[in-house]
Formats: C-alpha cells, sequence, structure tokens
C-alpha cells in the first residue's frame, strides 16, 4: 500500500477520534505524514543491570526479576499501590503506582521485564510507575533490538488515548507497509553521490534504528535533505534576481572620494575595512544590484565604511540614505557625519521624527532638486513624501531593527532599486548567514581599529553592591564616567497583554529606584537618567549631558545599547544581568572600551543561578568575540530565538535538522546545492526533475515565504 495515500484511520491502532485528534493537533492526513512525526529520543533497550548496578548514571533501568508483597496504601488522593521487585541477585527496589491501580494486573512470583525511572525517595531508591513486561518466552528478550524511539505528544494528544506509547505503536505498525518502499524525495544518482540512504532506509531507521550507526545515517539523510532544498530554493532565488535586477552602475572613483580619502580622513582604514570597501565596490561596478550585509563588531568602524561608500555614490551622481533605528543614533551619526566631511562641499542632512515642519518645507525640495547628496534619518526617511532625485545607495544601520516591509518601501524610492548595505553588530553565525540571510553578500569588519584595549568583564552577585559602589567612586575620581544599565522590556502599546505591564512597570520602579539610590550614594556627582517613557526632549537632554561629560553617571535601560559612543565612559555596569540575552549582553558591553583608557563591563545577578545563566555569564567573562557569543547564544537558546532571525525567516521549516548544531550538513548541502545549479540553473534536466517537483511541493506546504533582503 502506498503510504502517501494510506489515510490516518486505515492505519492500525488508529479509530476515527484519534485521526481527527492527529490531524487537528499535528496537521497529519497519511500515514507518511506520520511517518515524518520523527522520535526526540531513543531509549536502548538491549541492556540488562541489577539493582545493585544503579547508580544514578542512567535515567531508565531495564532489569529482570518477580514481584512481591504487593500492598494498597492510604485512602482517597494519597492511595497507592507499592510492591517489591527483587532481581536474580535477590537485592530489592520499591515499586509505587498513584494512578490507574485499578486497571494493573500483576503477577506475584512470576518473571517480569521491569522498565523505569529510578528516584530517590526518603533516602532509598524506588520507582514510580514502571513499566512491566511479563516474560513468556526466551524469544522475548532476544527480539528487543536496542533503541526503543520516543515522541512528544501534547496535552491534548494524551487525553485523547494518543500517549507516547501509543504513538509508538502505531508508527511500528506502518513497518510493513515502509519496507516496501516509498518513493524518494532525492534522486537516485544524487544520493549515491552524496553517500545518503533512501528515503525508506532512512524513515525505517529513524522510528526503528537497527544500531546507532543507521540512526545516525538516517538523521543525516533527513537533515541533510531539508537544508539541501532550503538552500536550492534560496540560491535559485538569488541567481534569479541577480540575472533580472539590474543595478546602478557606479565605476567612478572621483573627486568627493579621492579628495576626502587623502585630506580628510581622520585615520588610516584598518585592514578589514579596506577590504569591506573593496568588496562593495566590485558590486557597485557589476551592473547588478547589490544587497549586501555587512558584519561588523561594536567598535570595529562600521560608520565610516558607511561614508566611504555614500561618497562613491556621489562621485556617481547617486544620493545615499541612511536609516538608523533610533533618533539618538541618527543624530549621532549625523553629527559624526557632518564633522568629518565638514570643509569637503558634500552636504550631509538629517531627517527624524523631531524635524520641524519648517525645516521640512526646506529640506525636501532640497532632496528632490538633488543637492543633498547624503540624507540620514530614522524611520521617518521611508514617508511617501520624502523624495530623492536619484537615489542609489541604501545604507541600513543594526539592520536587525527593520522590517522587511519597511526597507522594501526604501527600494521603491527610485525607477530602479538602490544598491542596499545592511550593516549589523549582532553577528550572526554562520549557519544563520547562509539560510536566513542566504541570498545577501556578507562583508566582514573582523578586525578592531588599532589601540583598543579589550573591556574587562567581571560578573559579581548583587550582595557586593558596596564593592561596586566604591569602585564606580574610583572611576569617577579618575575622571571616568559610568553607565548603569537596568532591563527594561519597552513594548509598543498594542502589542502590551497584561503580564507584559506588570512586568514592565516592576522594572520601571526598580530603575528609577536604583537611580535614587545612586543619588543618594553619591550626592556630590551629577547622574543622568534615560528611559523610554520619558519625553524624547527630555531623554536627548540627558542624554547630551553625559555626552558632554556633565553627568559623570548614567542610570538607563537599553536604549543606550545601539549605537552610543561616548569614548570617556569607560565603566558598564549591568543590573540583573541575568534579565539580557547574550547578544544584548555583547552589544551593551560595547557601549565601552571606546577611548585609551582600560574599560571594565560589569554583570551584576543573585548570587543563586541556574546553570544557563551561569554559563551565559561564563561566556561573556571569558571573550569579547561577538561571533563566539552569537555562536554560544544560538547554542543555549536555539535559532528560533534569535533576534530578528526567527525561523519564519526560512523558506521551508525544519523538522529535523538544527541551525545551530548541524552547520556541517548545512555546509556540505550548500555546496550540492550550488553544484546543482552550476550545471542546470533551471532544473531542466531530466536527472534534477525530482528536485523542481520537490521544490514546487514544499513552496507549497510553506505560506510565508517572502524574499528575505
Ligand atoms: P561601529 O562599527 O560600532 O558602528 P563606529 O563606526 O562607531 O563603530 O566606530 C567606532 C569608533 O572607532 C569611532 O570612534 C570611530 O571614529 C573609530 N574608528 C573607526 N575606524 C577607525 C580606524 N580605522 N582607526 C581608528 N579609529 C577608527
Ligand atoms: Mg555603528
Amino acid at each position: 500500500m502506498d503510504l502517501r495515500y494510506k489515510e490516518l484511520i486505515y492505519c492500525k491502532g488508529v479509530g476515527p477520534k484519534k485521526a481527527a485528534t492527529l490531524k487537528k493537533e499535528l496537521n497529519i492526513n497519511t500515514a507518511l505524514d506520520l511517518l515524518y512525526q520523527f522520535p526526540y529520543k531513543y531509549i536502548d533497550r538491549s541492556r540488562f543491570i541489577t539493582i545493585r548496578d544503579i547508580d544514578g548514571e542512567d535515567e531508565y533501568v531495564q532489569i529482570i526479576g518477580t514481584v512481591s508483597s504487593l500492598v494498597t496504601v492510604g485512602s482517597g488522593k494519597t492511595k497507592r499501590l507499592t510492591a517489591v521487585f527483587t532481581d536474580r541477585l535477590g537485592d530489592t527496589i520499591e515499586l509505587v503506582w498513584f494512578k490507574g491501580i485499578q486497571y494493573l494486573k500483576i503477577e506475584t512470583g512470576v518473571p517480569y521485564i521491569l522498565f523505569g525511572k529510578p528516584s530517590l525517595y526518603n533516602h532509598s531508591v524506588n520507582i514510580v510507575h514502571p513499566d512491566l513486561e511479563r516474560i513468556v518466552s526466551h524469544e522475548q528478550l532476544k527480539e528487543r533490538k536496542g533503541l526503543e524511539p520516543h515522541y512528544n505528544t501534547s496535552e491534548r494528544m494524551k487525553s485523547g488515548a494518543l500517549n507516547d506509547k501509543s504513538m509508538r505503536t502505531i508508527i511500528r505498525g506502518l513497518m510493513p507497509d515502509l519496507r516496501e518502499g516509498v518513493p524518494d524525495t532525492l534522486p537516485e544518482a544524487f544520493r549515491n553521490k552524496m553517500h545518503l540512504l533512501s528515503l525508506t532506509d532512512a524513515l525505517l531507521n529513524i522510528h526503528f534504528p537497527l544500531d546507532q550507526r543507521m540512526l545516525q545515517k538516517a538523521r543525516e539523510r533527513l537533515k541533510f535533505e531539508e537544508l539541501f532544498y532550503i538552500q536550492l530554493q534560496i540560491l535559485r532565488q538569488a541567481k534569479r534576481q541577480q540575472l533580472t535586477s539590474n543595478g546602478f552602475l557606479m565605476p567612478i572613483v572621483g573627486k568627493h572620494f579621492n579628495d576626502f580619502y587623502h585630506n580628510h580622513l581622520p585615520f588610516p582604514l584598518t585592514g578589514a575595512q579596506k577590504r569591506v570597501v573593496k568588496e562593495i565596490r566590485s558590486d557597485l561596478v557589476s551592473g547588478n544590484q547589490m544587497n549586501r550585509l555587512l558584519q561588523g563588531d561594536v567598535g570595529s568602524g562600521k560608520t565610516l565604511v558607511a561614508l566611504l561608500c555614500a561618497l562613491l555614490a556621489a562621485d556617481n551622481h547617486y544620493q545615499t540614505c541612511i536609516m538608523a533605528p533610533t533618533e539618538i543614533l541618527a543624530n549621532q551619526h549625523y553629527q559624526t557625519l557632518s564633522e568629518m566631511l565638514s570643509g569637503t562641499g558634500v552636504t550631509v542632512r538629517l531627517l527624524t521624527g523631531s524635524t520641524t515642519q519648517r525645516e521640512r518645507r526646506e529640506l525636501l525640495p532640497t532632496l528632490l532638486e538633488g543637492s543633498i547628496e547624503i540624507l540620514i534619518g530614522t524611520h521617518a526617511l521611508i514617508e511617501d513624501n520624502v523624495q530623492f532625485a536619484n537615489l542609489g545607495l541604501v545604507i541600513v544601520d543594526e539592520q536587525h531593527r527593520f522590517g522587511v516591509a519597511q526597507r522594501a518601501k526604501l527600494w521603491a524610492k527610485n525607477v530602479q532599486p538602490p544598491h542596499v548595505l545592511v550593516m549589523t553588530a549582532t553577528p550572526i553565525p554562520r549557519t544563520l548567514a547562509m539560510t536566513v540571510y542566504g541570498d545577501l553578500s556578507v562583508s566582514v569588519i573582523d578586525e578592531l581599529p588599532p589601540g583598543r584595549r579589550p573591556v574587562r568583564t567581571l560578573h559579581y552577585s548583587n550582595q557586593r553592591r558596596q564593592q561596586i559602589d566604591n569602585f564606580i567612586e574610583q572611576q569617577v575620581q579618575k575622571g571616568r564616567q559610568i553607565y548603569v544599565v537596568y532591563p527594561l522590556i519597552e513594548q509598543k502599546e498594542k502589542k502590551k497583554n497584561k503580564e507584559d505591564a506588570e512586568v514592565e512597570k516592576k522594572q520601571l520602579a526598580d530603575l528609577v529606584s536604583g537611580y535614587e539610590r545612586i543619588c543618594r550614594r553619591f550626592p556630590d556627582y551629577n547622574v543622568s537618567m534615560v528611559h523610554g517613557k520619558m519625553r524624547p526632549k527630555d531623554k536627548d537632554l540627558h542624554m547630551q549631558l553625559f555626552a558632554e561629560g556633565k553627568t559623570q553617571i548614567l542610570v538607563a535601560t537599553t536604549v543606550i545599547e545601539v549605537g552610543v559612543n561616548v569614548p570617556n565612559a569607560s565603566v558598564m555596569i549591568i543590573e540583573n544581568a541575568d534579565h539580557f540575552g547574550l547578544s544584548q549582553l555583547h552589544q551593551l558591553r560595547g557601549r565601552v572600551g571606546r577611548g585609551a583608557e582600560q574599560s571594565y563591563c560589569v554583570l551584576l545577578t543573585d548570587f543563586q543561578l541556574s546553570k544557563d545563566t551561569r554559563k551565559r555569564m561564563d561566556i561573556m567573562v571569558a571573550t569579547n568575540d561577538g561571533f563566539r557569543i552569537a555562536e554560544a547564544d544560538l547554542q543555549l537558546r536555539g535559532p528560533g530565538d534569535l533576534e530578528g532571525t526567527q525561523q519564519s525567516g526560512l523558506p521551508f521549516e525544519l523538522h529535523i535538522a538544527s541551525l545551530a548544531t548541524d552547520g556541517q550538513i548545512l555546509e556540505v548541502a550548500r555546496q550540492a546545492a550550488k553544484d546543482v545549479l552550476e550545471d542546470d540553473p533551471e532544473l531542466t534536466k531530466p536527472e534534477n526533475r525530482l528536485f523542481e517537483t520537490q521544490l514546487s511541493k514544499l513552496k507549497k506546504q510553506t505560506v510565508n515565504w517572502g524574499d528575505i533582503s
């Protein structure tokens, strides 16, 4: 029977009720769908031990022996059944049941296979709700071939009698049909070349593996396939786009660029900056539209690269806009660039939400007429009435804060889409760069400007506050400035639910009381406070006071996370550091270490920490390398959680492969996809027809497929 067409109700062990539950809970319609519910773990049932072997190492144990002393104790809610299990060496262990006692049929004095999780209770080991299987023949013991699959089930499935065990029974029932074979989703020749199992063998072994090695091979095949089709889709899409979308040609390296480079450059470029400018320039003369992601750790000097690119565009009579996620950052870019460009004759202007109508009335026509070369701003740039004479380059800073839709609106501001450079300081692990951003070219600034001293990171429990205060005092006396950061979720009004609102209220209270405490503790210093709930005017005022060195301590939320540059601030104290993600902590830390002084980042947490939190703090203390931190973040949290890089950015869903752990398979899959497309870009050759069929099938199953760029 072809499992693709076998309906659930015809599967052994599935009645109409279970079929309905499976459809509702897992969107499963056929026997083949059921086979794509992969086990989340396997338990080795080939191993038997004795009671004295129980050492707390094994999660599950399997013992042969007999049952005696069945007793029901207690009543009502505390009613339970206990028994004694004796193995062949005469050792005993207690068994306990709390539920379903009336259905248990246990005989004493006959051999059983006991299977269960030992737990410690009142200083002795017992097993709660063990599995007991009567041994009726010797065959039974021999048949136990190792790895038993276990399946995830939801609460609703469990209440519909679809627990782990019944899933296993149902899927086991499909094995005879499966052995007859299912049509493969990868061409045979390709499979052989890549040394992959057939789909049939992979499915057989993912559920009931012959041994560890076959399980490994089954996993590899299924993971490879998922990652391969994602790569095939992304790379084909990128190739098509390259062929169809023309890019503005910017071949001239002219007056603006040369004058700046030779007469105004404040410092020599780092090797990495030079390389990246070259990479970008090769895009600008290629005739194709550039879609490039520029990754560079905080402080690596992305702004200067952006400026040089804007000057190249200006030399070719194109305008550039630089979009930043916050007003503070846009202002700062504007100031930096205006200073660097003073005396060069290049016009740079600023447009944000705070730009007055009067200023706009003057600015917008000038922009349309073409005498502004560089326009810096926030999302105010996206508004329809912002029109350029000839927009040729769009630079988006800190890309993860902008949605795809917002960026798309910028593309539309010229007859032909402008070149796009997306800059991010959140390093994106390679696996994500190849998938979620698979259609972008990637440049990396992997070198910090010379003379930087790495920030020293310390992790303290907040019981040592006095010590921290003394440290602050000592640093301020040396003339340094201090950031003190508090976590504060600042959700948009619309999305806020009651719980979040409560948390936000409490966090705001923490911040304010922290501020008050610092004011009391340091009466001789000036202290600023900045958070998202303040009026933008007050916020800017306090940022400004701190930037100018008029206040020594800035108590703030993560509004300072992005981009802010105060070189004299050399200490970053992060309160409740465990409430921040790793990438966020790294971003925050990047605010210090910008001057010549030794800088410090102090992570404060409770004394008691979970294992995960401790790991995160340890990583922060151990390394300043943003890429290592991003990798660790991916390992700890899984890719779904990474800010702005949700799985929803993938063309097809992943069921078995993981971007956190399957980097190697991904590399191989990507290369294989490249090779296939190199040889047959439109997949029209007969041996590649299956690829095409499979891609369209996957696309049909996936709703949200939009271009990512
Ligand atoms: P980010 O990549 O985080 O945006 P910035 O562009 O803000 O980094 O640069 C960080 C600091 O490094 C700035 O003060 C900038 O002037 C300085 N800088 C950038 N490039 C160089 C260089 N090649 N040599 C020395 N300092 C540099
Ligand atoms: Mg920056």
